[in-house]
């Protein structure tokens, strides 16, 4: 760890933690201080735990590969550079990597586009017996840019990461959860509340603000987008996409499993089981559509109906006939549904985070009810499920382009039969029964998928 290092005047280094794996660096102990070079630097965090987030063109003369970094902030001080100029600049300590040694380091935060060399090491950064020999380049392994080509390693960020959960309920669990579990791996998290944010749809500059101040720019955004403001909340997400921010579930596949219908044909489509399932606008008998999904008893549901609020279960035809009649009545959408028996009252709620089912459990109905909606007075147990259930989950979501999200299924005769795809799910109940940490997980998930933003020129 401590061997020493002979350097030359400018070396390939790098800074592991911000997500940097290849600088040219120039070996200056002229100086004290380390430089990094950085533009748009915002501190962010708490008073307690500064940081700072800043961009960087790892490669000089190509603005078009931008990375951003975050850091903790260690202190503010005035540096002098080589040309006289005093800069109050942030001091950051990260660990720098040169050869076989990689150490912590003090490094000041400094806009200066123009210098050849993106780093300068100055002589606090080398360790006692280090030596420096002048008249040598590169004595230490030579690195390659080509770690910023976009399909270049996938290895997760170990950096402080910024992220944002887009919500309407700071107080409720699962936001309070994620909160906990990212500040734990050392993340920064801050709510947006989505009906505050107003978006700026421009090509060169889009933005999106919040309380008539343009946002930062995050690192992830985790949106938990009720349904009562799905295609506002879809938009806000679609415009941290084209910002470039990585959203855990993008506005498409949000939108995709809030749309029942939409949803129910992309199923339908990849052959996932589902029940049986027709609807209709305005069908000019209703006996057509319950005879399409076969007998009674049979299930109509209201394509709006959240928490098992819109969802009746019709004994005999006549009562098919009046509740299909009243829903036509009031002009809502609703769907006709085979009834599974089989399932007795029980779903199984798979939750797939990043393509893995991490959790599972099973919702008996309150007796005399069919629903098992926890609102519904529903209880939430642990359940094993087969591999086929494990399946059909991962597939579910990944049909609809959902990272994180609950998947609902029915044990019938038949195999399992997809209900619905939940692009928020709810954390509450799936982790006091599993006893997992799946907050945590949904974090980790973000640190393997958020990687440094890397801007490429549009094309004229
Ligand atoms: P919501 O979006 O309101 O939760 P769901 O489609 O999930 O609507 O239905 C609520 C509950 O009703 C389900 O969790 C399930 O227990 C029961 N249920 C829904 N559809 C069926 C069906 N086709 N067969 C049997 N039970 C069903
Ligand atoms: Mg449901």
């Amino acid at each position: 760890m401590t061997e020493k290092l002979t350097l030359g005047w400018e070396e390939w280094v790098s800074l592991p933690k911000l997500g940097l794996p290849a600088i040219k660096a120039k070996i200056d102990t002229g100086a004290r201080t380390s430089a990094l070079h950085a533009f748009a630097v915002e501190p962010f965090g708490s008073n307690d735990r500064p940081r700072v987030r800043f961009g960087l063109h790892p490669i000089p003369n190509r603005p078009d590969v931008e990375i951003y970094c975050s850091a903790r902030v260690i202190d503010r001080r005035e540096i002098t550079s080589s040309n006289g100029e005093t800069e109050l600049r942030y001091i950051i300590e990260t660990p720098l990597r040169v050869g076989p040694r990689e150490w912590p380091v003090e490094i000041s935060l400094t806009n200066r586009e123009s210098m050849q060399y993106r780093m300068l090491i100055g002589r606090h950064a080398l360790m006692k017996d280090d030596v420096v020999e002048p008249r040598h380049s590169f004595v230490q392994e030579e690195l390659s840019y080509d770690v910023y080509k976009p399909q270049a390693a996938k290895v997760p960020v170990q950096r402080s990461l910024r992220i944002a959960v887009l919500t309407r309920e700071p107080d409720n669990y699962s936001t309070q959860r994620l909160i906990e579990a990212a500040t734990a791996r050392d993340h920064v998290v801050e709510l947006i509340d989505t009906r505050r944010c107003y978006i700026n749809i421009n090509a060169f500059a889009p933005e999106v603000y919040y309380d008539s101040v343009p946002l930062p720019r995050f690192d992830a955004i985790i949106p938990r987008i009720g349904a009562s403001l799905t295609s506002y909340g879809m938009a806000v997400v679609r415009q941290f996409e084209t910002l470039g921010t990585y959203c855990v579930n993008t506005s498409a596949s949000i939108g995709n499993s809030r749309d029942k219908l939409l949803a129910h044909q992309l199923l339908a489509k990849h052959g996932i089981g589902m029940p049986v399932t027709a609807f209709a606008s305005s069908p000019k008998d209703s006996d057509n559509l319950i005879e399409m999904v076969g007998q009674t008893p049979l299930i109509i549901k209201l394509l709006e109906s959240t928490q098992g609020r819109g969802v009746v279960l019709a004994e005999t035809k006549k009562a098919a006939q009046s509740v299909i009649g009243a829903f036509r009545n009031l002009n809502a959408n609703f769907l006709v549904q085979e009834f599974i028996k089989e399932a007795e009252g029980v779903d199984i709620r798979c939750l797939v985070v990043g393509g893995k089912v991490v959790a599972s459990m099973k919702r008996e109905a309150q007796t005399g009810d069919f629903r098992s909606n926890l609102h519904r007075g529903g209880v939430a147990r642990a359940v094993r499920i087969s591999k086929e259930e494990r399946e059909t989950a991962i597939r579910a979501a990944k049909i609809l382009g959902l990272e994180v999200a609950g998947v609902d299924l029915l044990r019938s005769q038949t195999g399992p039969k997809v209900l619905e795809v939940n692009s928020s799910p709810g954390l509450s109940g799936i982790e006091s029964v599993s006893r997992k940490d799946i907050a945590g997980l949904i974090v980790q998930h973000i640190e393997r998928r958020a990687h440094p933003i890397v801007r490429r020129p549009r094309r004229a």
